[in-house]
């Protein structure tokens, strides 16, 4: 069986984000890129299913520009088996990401696709859900486990004051929670080895996708600045600008 892995170049979760001057959008000048953390979390668990003789090939896939290779590296150094690189350098919106990603199903015939909940720059949680519309496969989003019994995915979802599980015929798209599995570190040797692991370019325009643009960015501002506090010497003086400062009682 092979797993495909949806994976996004996304800005480092440790770095501080700063907004252009002219609000146009996020500065990424210079910025450290990473794989998001969630679709680490997607790689780690395919990788688990190979090393549990589950699946047999792991195959990673990134639709954006030549510089997403990095982080296909990255998932070959992890473990992952080959990669593609859907390569395109217009706007990542999830519907058209959504529709290059089934061509490469389509391609590849994978019998579960993995993505991560979330990508970490745009929070949109919306490619996982439109690539099993667009392909018409059954869906588990959050999962907090995976196996594979009697010809059908068994996945446990995060849900409200619980967990449900639920199973999916194949093939099957499940989104990964932060609770499936704590992502390894790509070893020195793992990393040089990735190096000669297969990375496939298809021009985005090859694919035969309908995309089109959907969604225009208007504006991007930062969170106003938090004013500073201050110290109140009394329990009395506390309630007395509670009331008559910020007036929440
Ligand atoms: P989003 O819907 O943008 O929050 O992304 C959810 C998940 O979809 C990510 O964690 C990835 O698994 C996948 N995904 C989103 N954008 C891309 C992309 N450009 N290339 C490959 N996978 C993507």
């Amino acid at each position: 069986m092979k797993v495909l892995v949806a994976v996004k170049r996304a800005i480092d979760p440790n770095v501080k984000v700063r907004v252009k001057t002219d609000g146009s959008d996020v500065d990424l000048n210079g910025v450290k890129m990473s794989l998001n953390p969630f679709c680490e979390i997607a790689v780690e668990e395919a990788i688990r299913l190979k090393e549990k003789g589950v699946v047999s090939e792991v195959v990673v896939v990134s639709v954006g520009t030549s510089a997403a290779q990095e982080q296909l590296r990255t998932a070959l150094a992890l473990g992952a088996d080959r990669a593609l690189l859907v390569e395109t350098s217009s706007l990542l919106e999830p519907l058209n990401v959504a529709k290059y990603l089934s061509k490469v199903i389509d391609r590849e015939r994978p019998q579960l696709i993995l993505f991560g909940k979330q990508a970490i720059d745009q929070e949109n949680n919306q490619t996982g859900q439109m690539v099993a519309q667009l392909i018409g496969s059954g869906q588990a989003t959050y999962a907090s486990a995976i196996s594979y019994a009697d010809g059908n995915w068994l996945v446990e979802r995060e849900v409200d004051g619980g967990s449900q599980t639920v199973e999916l015929s194949v093939p099957a798209v499940v989104t990964c929670d932060l609770r499936l599995n704590e992502p390894r570190y790509a070893s020195l040797p793992n990393i040089m080895k990735a190096k000669k692991k297969p990375l496939e370019i298809l021009a985005a325009d090859s694919l035969g996708a309908s995309v089109k643009e959907h969604t225009r960015l208007l504006e991007v501002a930062s969170p106003p600045v938090r004013k500073a506090g201050i110290k109140v010497g009394s329990v009395s003086e506390l309630v007395e600008k509670l009331k008559n400062v910020s007036g929440v009682i």
